[in-house]
């Protein structure tokens, strides 16, 4: 239990930000760069479209694009902190000389950008070459990454808003947002690993379009981080630099074994962090004679035990009835490299409703980018729960209200549920059964699964599948 006033929703809804919706002049380009991770929103519920961008967002935003490691530290800079969300990602940026403080020594990180450092710092983060502002400004006229203004000039000392800033840098990464996609597809490259994720963005975390082979050609465009931006089989896209050549492979004898791979780690190496909610002194929600603490550290076993019997790694935040605090439950998920997070809840609202819910937090403008991943996640878990347990629907909700720490301080993508209500006449009758929460711990589990196979597009989750004689859920996110 969290708290039981969520309003029931559909777990398919094709929009997060009500300021965004589906019409909005930047809409494309802000999900896009959502899917990434790339950007979140100001809240559960809105983007910030007509807020202006500062120079710390400006510097996470690029950063990300980079796939720089965003790990906070120490910077140059008296007033960037070790604690503000972008030091990472500023002092990097710094290191390789995209971005710089000013003569006094500070960085100035809330201060606006303005469009003539936007133009410079793109310019310098995707190697366009300029050397002045002036010369970024017409770099980024001339690839159609900005229009200008209506009287031909650029505005370089013009504030920008969020929603403008994703348009110039999703046009910067994927040029098949630009106006006039003025691109060339200078030099012809080889793929030499099979089933290589072709990708919408320059990480992981994009969404695959399909795959590509050891020798297939495809035609290279230019570089945004470790990732080529490429057009084969009529679509274009990102591949991982590791994985291309310029000659074309001997394709006669079996290609390199794709393992290990740089970005996308072995299924030995993904963790999965389970976090049974409350413990000890905390006992949660109560009801029917059961208290959640005890109902959600039995379903979190046999979840845990799923996992066990695949290459992943299932690590619980607490394995026993003792209370640990929601910090912990963050830190030890970090501290663990946690891959996903799921917090397992029962609800309770004295008696009065029933249904199952998934939650996840959509406000990660400063901290857990990880929006889309979380959602998809979500998604998935709910549509297990409802396929395991006969309750009603109340759907996957961001997590708009109240505290909810282990969603909004992670770092990874992350999920809570709410399996039922223990107080419920009705939810109880699958809550206290054990082969009931047997039942529960195999749905979460290929909860889990569904996602790493539909949203990350890894097909060697699918043999995991048959450990339990089941097989993947329909594509939902
Ligand atoms: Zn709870």
């Amino acid at each position: 239990m969290i708290f039981a006033l969520a309003p029931a929703n559909s777990s398919s809804a094709s929009t997060l930000f009500s300021d965004v919706g589906t019409t909005h002049r930047a809409q494309a380009e802000i999900y896009y760069l959502l899917d990434g991770g790339i950007t979140g929103g100001i809240s559960a519920t809105k983007f910030g479209t007509d807020q202006l961008v500062t120079r710390e967002q400006a510097a996470a935003l690029i950063g990300r694009s980079l796939g720089l490691n965003g790990e906070k530290r120490a910077t140059d800079f008296p007033d960037v902190s070790t604690n503000n969300f972008a030091s990472g990602y500023i002092q990097q940026m710094v290191d390789k000389g995209i971005i710089s403080g000013f003569k006094d020594g500070s960085f100035g990180p809330k201060q606006t950008l303005t469009r003539g450092q936007m133009a410079v710092l793109i310019s310098r983060a995707y190697n366009y070459g300029a050397t002045s502002t002036a010369a970024a400004t017409n770099a980024l006229m001339e690839k159609g990454i900005s229009l200008g203004m209506e009287d031909g000039s650029f505005g370089e000392d013009l504030t920008i808003k969020r929603a403008d800033f994703a348009v110039f840098l999703a046009r910067g990464i994927n040029a098949s947002f630009r106006k006039d996609a003025n691109v060339t597809f200078s030099r012809e490259m080889f793929v030499n690993v099979n089933d290589l994720n072709f990708r919408q963005g320059p990480s992981t975390d994009f969404p695959s379009m399909g795959k590509l082979n050891n020798g297939d050609k495809v035609e290279y465009a230019y570089t945004i981080g470790q990732w080529s931006y490429v057009r084969a089989n009529g679509q274009t896209g990102f591949l991982h630099n590791a994985y291309l050549q310029l000659t074309k492979p001997d394709t006669t004898t079996p290609p390199p074994t794709p393992t290990p791979v740089p970005t996308e780690k072995p299924l030995d190496e993904l963790v999965v962090i389970i976090d049974p909610g409350h413990g000890g002194t905390d006992p949660g929600g109560t009801g029917n004679g059961f208290v959640e603490k005890n109902v959600v550290l039995n379903v979190a076993r046999h979840m845990n035990s799923y996992f066990q019997a695949t290459p992943l790694k299932p690590k619980m935040t607490r394995t026993g009835d003792y209370f640990i605090t929601l910090d912990y439950r963050t830190e030890f998920a970090a501290r663990e490299k946690g891959d996903v997070f799921v917090s397992l809840h029962t609800n309770a609202l004295n008696g009065s409703a029933n249904g199952q819910e998934t939650f996840y937090y959509a406000k990660t403008a400063s901290t857990n980018p990880n929006v889309a991943q979380s959602r998809a996640l979500a998604i998935y878990l709910q549509a297990r729960m409802q396929e395991a347990w006969d309750l009603s629907n109340r759907g996957v909700n961001p997590f708009g209200y109240g505290n909810l720490h282990v969603l909004r301080e992670n770092t990874m993508p992350a999920a809570l549920i709410e399996m039922g209500f223990i107080d419920s006449p009705k939810d109880i009758e699958y809550i206290k059964l054990e082969s009931q929460r047997k039942l529960m711990g195999k749905a979460l589990y290929l909860g889990v699964l569904d996602y790493y196979y539909h949203y990350k597009g890894r097909e060697d989750v699918l043999p995991l599948y048959n450990i339990t004689g089941d097989s993947p859920s329909k594509r939902l996110h």
